[in-house]
């Protein structure tokens, strides 16, 4: 259930994380709740993580968490990958509300990180050159899996190659993020922020936290 429980650091935002997935998973939530806050949330907020997540419609970033109204600083977009908006949407919200937990969420059968691998499989792919954006912030994690996958002269198991680039550009956007910004690398460095990976299952609901 939603809760008035502001942690005091990153790691405790990351245990309430946890519990409301595992709620979520035994379908113990309880959306129903979520409108009674709207009225003290009209002056203030107070998220207690920043999610950067997939645009995916089967991974609704407050449900699979059981979060409520104000709960979480949510940027959403295809891949979860990092560009300067994404950044800059982060360093607002760790600076303006003191958020000390950001949390990277792919998730399993992603459509973005598939585009890329079909790329590297099949050069003649062609997109957009807005998705081709989106497609070539992803390749620098998925180009390393496709070399070594390749190296023997074997054929690619595309699936196996999608699961594990899923993992590596979740990485590569925490690292990013760690590194990619003078604020957050202030605050990372101080304790005053914590920044984690994390994939989503489709099949059982349940949101699995990367070693970093
Ligand atoms: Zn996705």
């Amino acid at each position: 259930m939603p809760t008035d429980i502001r942690p005091t650091t990153g790691q405790e935002a990351l245990e309430l994380l946890k519990a409301g997935n595992a709620r979520y998973v035994d379908s113990l939530t309880s959306t129903d709740e979520y409108m009674q806050r709207r009225p003290e949330l009209v002056k203030d907020q107070n998220p207690l993580a920043i999610i950067l997540g997939c645009s995916d419609a089967r991974v609704p970033v407050e449900i699979v968490f059981d979060q409520g109204l104000g709960d979480l600083f949510v940027i959403r977009v295809a891949g979860n990958v990092v560009a300067p908006s994404q950044i800059g949407s982060i360093e607002f919200a760790a600076e303006a509300f003191g958020t000390q937990l950001v949390v990277v969420l792919g998730h399993s059968k992603c459509g973005a990180v598939t585009a890329c691998v079909e790329t590297l499989i099949n050069p003649e792919q062609n997109y957009s050159p807005n998705l081709q954006s989106i497609v070539d912030r992803i390749r620098p994690s998925v180009y390393n899996l496709h070399e070594l996958a390749t190296a023997n002269g074997q054929d690619v198991d595309a699936d196996e190659l999608v699961d594990r680039s899923i993992r590596a550009n979740v990485r590569m956007s925490v690292c990013q993020l760690k590194h990619g910004s003078r604020a957050l690398e202030d605050l990372t460095n101080s304790g005053q922020l914590l920044v984690v990976g994390a994939e989503y299952d489709l099949e059982t609901g349940k949101v699995r936290f990367l070693d970093s």
